[in-house]
């Protein structure tokens, strides 16, 4: 606790005074983000960070997996549905990024059979919510038998199985049809930093592209 209020201390002494001006200006006018940013509570995994966005640029759902439960399942609060809701009817951002990352917990935990019932009932039944994943890499990727191949593939399938559940909401589904709305999976590599982006034409995960460097 002790290095969060030194943080913290730190930020009002040497931080705020850049962005003085920038949280005044988004007290007073309200939040815009343009991007609804879905990505795992993994520490490691920062979404302001890794793209160098500001304060007032990313509307930010963490979750155990980075798991988008599908429209139907509503169990007793959602709050990952409840934030596209938001983000998608009042926000109106104009783009959905679903981030999975390597290493992840969440998709080891669901490869080795999901999380103890007994003990930590509430995480068995979120990650059951991306078994579907784990019949895909036992039906389709059998040929890989390396563990760190398995894992990939399998963070790599649940990003997609969220891009998929997220369509399945009416609103999402409404955005997209007039155009308003674009959904992108991305997929980061914690060691190297190195994000990719999912390419339906190749179907595989390619290195982010699209914005050219600054000429020197
Ligand atoms: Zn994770």
């Amino acid at each position: 606790m002790q290095r969060l209020i030194e943080g913290v201390h730190r930020f009002q002494r040497e931080q705020f005074g850049h962005y003085r001006s920038l949280f005044q200006k988004l007290s007073r006018q309200g939040q815009s983000p343009h991007t609804l940013f879905i990505t795992c509570s993994d520490s490691r995994v920062l979404a302001e960070l890794i793209t160098q966005s500001q304060p007032g640029d990313l509307f930010v759902v963490k979750n155990v997996g980075n798991i988008v439960p599908p429209s139907t399942v509503s169990g007793d609060t959602n709050s990952t549905a409840a934030a596209i809701e938001f983000a998608v009817q009042v926000l109106r951002v104009s783009d959905i990024v679903v981030c999975g990352h390597s290493q992840c917990g969440a998709v080891a935990a669901l490869m080795a059979g999901g999380a103890d019932r007994q003990i930590m009932p509430q995480l068995s039944r979120w990650l059951d919510l991306a078994a579907p994943v784990r019949r895909v890499i036992e039906k389709e990727y059998a040929h890989l038998t390396g563990d760190a191949e398995r894992l990939r593939a399998a963070e790599e399938e649940n990003t997609l199985f969220a891009l998929e559940n997220l369509q399945t909401y009416p609103c999402v589904q409404d955005r997209l049809v007039d155009g308003s709305l674009r959904v992108h999976g991305w997929f980061f590599k914690i060691a190297t930093a190195d994000l990719f982006a999912y390419d339906p034409e190749s179907k595989q995960f390619e290195p982010l592209a699209g914005v050219s460097p600054p000429q020197p």
